[in-house]
């Protein structure tokens, strides 16, 4: 008989019941240390108190009033994120795979209205992830997710990740975008250098192609910047975000620039929930915390303490592990063991962590982990390496 919840996910044998900071509690009491965050989601910590009172407080006053009128909140979001990235304009949806379908939108819609119609392409990357809907796994394009649900959603051109000869020749006078994440997060915690995000901006330029970047995993201040594609000294047109900037709550956003944006005029596009107030309300709460002065130097700096201490867990365990890569606080461990059980291993020793594409696991953890506890992550690590290569 098929469960009562549809049986899409395979799931570890845990139930947490709380969370406090980057700790969560199963209901059997053990304490578990997070460095999934809910894969890249609760960026501030489970329960953070900030979080909590502005959910709060919103949930005492008002819940939901749909589209139809002004809602504060959402214009004070759009607001403090056009004040703080390259934006000039912000939509909000529910999630990152509804940004992604309004990203497409916004890119053909875009060359629609500039009288070039036939530019509907949209280039996508080996490896890359973009969300579950029609279009997300149409620019995704792997046989994982698309297999058996065709027709798919015409228009989406596959290329292999980091070839920019192979990028060059596949723009054609029909390509609209380009779709890209500045830093995997599904494929396995794999960054673009900043120097290949400078060239792609480039030839974007250079075709007149917008540059869509997909930070929902990098974004808001994982990678210890606002958003990722800051290292590199470059703005895209049109940017998807979501999972850490509701910090658990469901929110996602598309920014993008008032060209890019200019064939999204009144009636295009639509969401009954999307930009509610309890969201937006969270979402506020989540840039304080994240643009206060000193808090992304504050995550630069564990991200290279943990990133050295994880170097030295690879060079206690070769046969376990490969090496380390990533960006900030979003970093990857290449396994020589099996991944899945290495995050297993994690379970028994404490400590949570994400598997991805090309064998690694990620860790992810809130950026408020503290520097006590990327110790006590290392030493679980250790703990969970020890049982993998002694299994
Ligand atoms: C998670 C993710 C998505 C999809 O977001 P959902 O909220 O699950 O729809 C899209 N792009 C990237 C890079 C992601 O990591």
């Amino acid at each position: 008989m098929i469960p009562s919840v549809l049986p899409t996910y395979s799931r570890a044998p845990l139930s947490f019941v709380k969370g406090e900071g980057a700790w969560l509690v199963e209901a059997d009491g053990r304490r578990f240390l997070d460095l999934g965050a809910g894969i890249a989601v609760n960026s501030l910590g489970h329960a953070h108190p900030t979080l909590v009172a502005a959910l709060t407080e919103q949930a005492g006053a008002l819940w939901h009033t749909s589209n139809l009128y002004n809602i504060p909140q959402q214009q004070a979001l759009a607001d403090k994120l056009v004040e703080h990235s390259f934006a000039d304009t912000v939509f909000f949806t529910n999630s990152g795979t509804e940004a992604c379908e309004l990203a497409v939108k916004m890119a053909r819609k875009y060359w629609y209205e500039k009288g070039q119609p036939e530019r509907t392409d949209i280039i996508t990357f080996e490896g890359s992830f973009h969300g579950r809907s029609a279009a997300g796994i149409a620019a995704a394009g792997s046989e994982k997710m698309t297999k058996g649900f065709g027709p798919l959603l015409p228009g989406f051109v596959h290329l292999p990740w980091g070839d920019e000869d192979a990028l060059r020749a596949a723009i054609t006078d029909k390509t609209a975008a380009i779709l890209i994440e500045p830093v995997q997060g599904e494929g396995g915690i794999r960054p673009m250098e900043d120097s290949a995000l400078k060239a792609l901006r480039a030839l974007c330029d250079e075709t007149g192609t917008l540059l869509v970047l997909d930070e929902v995993q990098c974004g808001v201040g994982r990678t210890g910047r606002l958003f990722a594609h800051e290292w590199a000294g470059i703005t895209p047109d049109i940017m998807m975000v979501a999972k850490g900037i509701g910090g658990g709550f469901p929110i996602g956003a598309v920014l993008a620039t008032e060209n890019a944006a200019s064939g999204m005029t009144a009636g295009t596009h639509g969401s009954t929930y999307g930009g509610n107030p309890l969201g937006c309300a969270v979402g506020c709460a989540v840039m304080d915390v994240v643009t206060a002065p000193g808090f992304l130097d504050d995550v630069g700096r564990k991200a290279g303490r943990l990133r050295q201490k994880l170097e030295g867990l690879v060079a206690a365990h070769p046969e376990v592990f490969e090496s380390v890569r990533g960006s900030g606080l979003m970093l990857g461990l290449r396994c020589k063991a099996v991944n899945a059980d290495v995050v297993k291993a994690g379970y028994g020793a404490g400590v949570l962590t994400v598997p991805a594409g090309d064998n690694v696991i990620r860790l992810l953890p809130p950026l408020t982990i503290s520097d006590d506890e990327i110790d006590e992550a290392i030493t679980r690590l250790d703990q969970a390496a020890s049982t993998v290569s002694a299994g």
